[in-house]
C-alpha cells in the first residue's frame, strides 16, 4: 500500500509539478478556484490625491490640472485580502513564476470589468539588471506577456522591455518606509531611449506593475515616456499599499 502510494504520489508530481499556493491542491501554482476567490476592487480611486473616487482609476478633475503622468491607474485587487500580499511574496521572492497564469488572469478580469481602453503597448517597469540576474525573471514582464497575448482573443498586443530601462540601482521599495524617502530613491532612476520614439508618438500606453505604494516608480517611469510624446499613460497594478 505504502508502495502503491509513492508511485501515485510520484507520477502525479509527474503530471502537476506543482501545487496550488493557496489551497494545496496539486495541478497549477494558483488553481482555477482560487483564482475566481479572489475578489476584485470594485471602487478606484484618482491615482493622484487617493481620495476622490473616480470613474475606474482616472484622475479627478483637480488632479487633471496638475502635471500628474498617469491619467489612469487600475488596482486590481486589495491589498488586504491576506492572499495577495502572499502571492507576490511567493511570486517574487520565492521565484513561483508559474504564478504569472493565475496573477495575469487576475488582471486581465480587472481590465475587462473597468473597460480599460486597449492598449497600443505594453510596457512593463523594467528591474535594473543586477536584480534581473539575481531573481532571473522580471515579474512585471511576465504579467505584460500575458496580458498582451490575453486580453484580445487572437491578437497578440505589443509588449516592449527595451524603451525604459532603469540606469540607476536603487534599494528595493518595499525597503524603503518614508513616504519622501521613496520619492528620492526612485528619482530619475529610468530612461526611455529616444531611438525609439517612433514606438511610443502618439500611441496609448499601458504600464504594468506589481505593487504600487506611494506610485513613485510608476510616475518616474511615466515621466520618462513623456519625453517621447505618448498620446497617453495609462497602467495597472495587482494591488495598492498604502
Ligand atoms: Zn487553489
Ligand atoms: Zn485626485
Amino acid at each position: 500500500m505504502e508502495i502503491l502510494k509513492s508511485i501515485e504520489n510520484f507520477t502525479l508530481e509527474m503530471i502537476f509539478p506543482s501545487q496550488c499556493v493557496c489551497c494545496g491542491k496539486k495541478g497549477p501554482a494558483l488553481c482555477n478556484d482560487c483564482t475566481k476567490s479572489i475578489k476584485l476592487l470594485n471602487v478606484q480611486k484618482c491615482p493622484c490625491c487617493e481620495k476622490s473616487i473616480t470613474d475606474s482609476g482616472k484622475l479627478c478633475s483637480d488632479c487633471k490640472q496638475t502635471d500628474y503622468p498617469i491619467k489612469r491607474l487600475l488596482v486590481a485587487t486589495s491589498y488586504k485580502d491576506p492572499e495577495i500580499p502572499k502571492l507576490v511574496h511567493l511570486f517574487k521572492y520565492r521565484f513561483i513564476s508559474e504564478l504569472q497564469l493565475g496573477i495575469g488572469e487576475i488582471l486581465l478580469k480587472a481590465l475587462a470589468k473597468h473597460e480599460m481602453e486597449i492598449p497600443n503597448l505594453i510596457i512593463p517597469i523594467p528591474l535594473h539588471s543586477f536584480r534581473l540576474r539575481w531573481r532571473g525573471f522580471n515579474q512585471s514582464e511576465l504579467l505584460a506577456n500575458y496580458i498582451g497575448k490575453n486580453l484580445i482573443p487572437g491578437i497578440e498586443l505589443e509588449v516592449n522591455n527595451e524603451i525604459i530601462k532603469r540606469t540607476r540601482y536603487s534599494t528595493p521599495q518595499m525597503k524603503v518606509k518614508k513616504y519622501s524617502e521613496r520619492q528620492k530613491n526612485i528619482l530619475g532612476a529610468f530612461q526611455a531611449n529616444p531611438e525609439l520614439e517612433n514606438k511610443i508618438q502618439g500611441k496609448k500606453i499601458l504600464l504594468v506593475d506589481d505593487i504600487c505604494t506611494t506610485g513613485s516608480t510608476l510616475i518616474e517611469c511615466a515621466k520618462a515616456l513623456q519625453a517621447l510624446n505618448p498620446r497617453s499613460i495609462s497602467a495597472i497594478v495587482i494591488a495598492r499599499q498604502s
